[in-house]
C-alpha cells in the first residue's frame, strides 16, 4: 500500500509517499509560506526535483498542489490518486485522550481539537491539513500519530508537578513529553541492532535536535522524559531555553519591561544555544563559532551537553539502571564531538567510546563504545515519517 505521511504546520507542510510493502520513499517534499504567497519543493526518487511558486492561500491549496505534483506526468511518482491507500497525520498534541495512534472520525478530531489549548501553534495546523485531505481525498482512511501517546506510560510520579493539584484537574497540567513517535522508533531500533527483546532493556534515548528531548525507555515504555506540558520544557535547544528558575520569568519582564507573553516569545525563540552564543540555533554554527576562537559558542556547546549528561544520569536513576544510550535526530546523528563531550561525563556508568566508530557515525546506525564499554552507546537515525507510515498502515 501506498502511504501519503502529512506533517502540517501553521504555514508550512511536510509530506512524504512510503510505498509500505518496500517502506521506499517514492517522494517525499515541503510546502512553505502557506497564506503568504507559497512554495513547493517536490522531491520524486530517481527524477529531478520540481519546484513551483504558484500561490497557495490556504492548506487546501497546499495539498492540492502536493497531490498534483504527485500524480503528474513528468514529476509524479503514481498514476492516479487511487493508488494512495492511506493518509498518516502527525498530531503534535494528543493530551491523555490518546495513548496511541486512532483512525480518524469525527469523534477523534474533536477529541484533537479540545487539545488545542495544550498546543496553541500545533494542534489548530494539524487539524487544518486533516481537514484539507479529507476534502480532497474523500473515503480515504486517515491515522493520527501522536507525539505526545508514546509518554502516557509515564507513571503518575513522572508527570505531576509540584503544583495546586487542581490546576491538573481543571486545566491538564501535568508533563505529557513530545518527540514520542522517534522515541519509540529508536528504542526499537535498537533492541533490534541488538537481538534482544526490548522488554529486557533498559534504554535512555537522546534526541538531539533543533528541539531535543531526552526519554528513559523502561521494557519498551516511556517512564519519564524531558519535555513538559510543551515542548519548551528540558535541555536548552536551538532557540528554546529548557528548564529554568521559573523566577526568571518575573525576574525579566520587570527588568526589560515585557508582558508574560513577550518573556514566553524570549525563552521560546531567542534562548537555548542562540541566546547563549549570540551566533546561531544551529550547531553546524557553533562548531565553527568556537574553532575560531568565540567563547560563547563554546560555552553554548558546554551548556548543551552539561544539560544533556545530567539527564541521562536523572534517568538512569529513574530506571535504576541502565543498559543502551542512543543518540538520534540532527546532531544526535551527526555530530560525532556533541556526542564525545556527553559522553565525557558517563565515565561513572563504565562507558567508554570507541572514538573512530564514533566519527565515521553520520546518519548510519551504529554501536560507537569500544568492546569493553560497560554499557552501550548507539547512533541511529531517527525516521518519524516511516514510523508514521507503519502506525497508518497497522491500524487500518
Ligand atoms: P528538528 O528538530 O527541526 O527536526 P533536526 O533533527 O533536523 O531538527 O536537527 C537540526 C539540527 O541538527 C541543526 O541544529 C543542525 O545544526 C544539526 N545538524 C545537522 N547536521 C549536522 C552535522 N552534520 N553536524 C552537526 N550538527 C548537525
Amino acid at each position: 500500500m501506498k502511504v501519503l505521511v502529512i506533517n502540517c504546520g501553521s504555514s508550512s507542510l511536510k509530506y512524504q509517499l512510503i510505498d509500505s510493502e518496500t517502506e521506499a520513499v517514492m517522494a517525499k517534499g515541503l510546502c512553505e509560506r502557506i497564506g503568504i504567497d507559497g512554495r513547493l519543493t517536490h522531491k520524486p526518487a530517481g527524477k529531478d526535483k520540481y519546484e513551483s511558486t504558484d500561490a497557495m492561500p490556504n492548506h487546501t491549496v497546499a495539498v492540492s498542489m502536493v497531490l498534483a505534483a504527485l500524480t503528474d506526468a513528468d514529476h509524479g511518482v503514481i498514476a492516479s490518486l487511487d493508488e494512495i491507500g492511506a493518509v498518516g497525520h502527525r498530531v503534535v498534541h494528543g493530551g491523555e485522550k490518546f495513548a496511541s495512534s486512532v483512525i480518524i472520525d469525527e469523534e477523534v478530531i474533536a477529541n484533537i481539537e479540545a487539545c488545542n489549548d495544550l498546543a496553541p501553534l500545533h494542534n489548530p495546523a494539524n487539524l487544518i491539513g486533516i481537514r484539507a485531505c479529507q476534502e480532497l481525498m474523500p473515503g480515504v482512511p486517515m491515522v493520527a500519530v501522536f507525539d505526545t501517546a508514546f509518554h502516557q506510560t509515564m507513571p503518575e510520579k513522572a508527570y505531576l508537578y509540584g503544583l495546586p493539584y487542581e490546576y491538573y484537574e481543571k486545566y491538564s497540567v501535568r508533563r505529557y513529553g513530545f518527540h514520542g513517535t522517534s522515541h519509540s522508533y529508536v528504542s526499537k531500533r535498537a533492541a533490534e541492532i541488538l537481538g534482544k527483546d526490548i522488554k529486557d532493556l533498559k534504554i535512555i534515548v537522546c534526541h538531539l535536535g533543533n528541539g531535543s528531548s531526552i526519554c528513559a525507555v523502561d521494557g519498551g515504555k516511556s517512564v519519564d522524559t524531558s519535555m513538559g506540558l510543551t515542548p519548551l520544557e528540558g535541555v536548552p535547544m536551538g532557540t528554546r531555553s529548557g528548564v529554568i528558575d521559573p523566577a526568571i520569568m518575573e525576574f525579566i519582564a520587570q527588568k526589560e519591561n515585557l508582558t508574560i507573553s513577550e518573556v514566553m516569545n524570549v525563552l521560546n525563540k531567542k534562548s537555548g544555544v542562540q541566546g547563549i552564543s549570540g551566533v546561531s540555533s544551529d550547531f553546524r554554527d557553533l562548531t565553527a563559532g568556537a574553532e575560531a576562537g568565540n567563547a560563547r559558542c563554546a560555552a553554548a556547546q558546554q551548556v548543551f551537553a552539561y544539560s544533556v549528561a545530567k539527564y541521562i544520569g536523572a534517568y538512569a536513576a529513574a530506571m535504576n539502571g541502565v543498559d543502551v544510550v542512543v543518540f538520534t535526530a540532527g546532531v544526535g546523528e551527526n555530530d560525532n564531538v556533541m556526542r564525545t563531550r556527553i559522553c565525557q561525563y558517563l565515565g561513572y556508568l563504565g562507558i567508554t567510546l570507541d572514538e573512530e566508530k564514533n566519527a565515521q557515525a553520520k546518519g548510519v546506525e551504529t554501536i560507537i563504545t569500544t568492546e569493553d564499554s560497560a554499557r552501550l552507546v548507539l547512533a541511529i537515525p531517527t525516521n518519524e515519517e516511516l514510523a508514521i507510515a507503519r502506525e497508518t498502515v497497522a491500524l487500518i
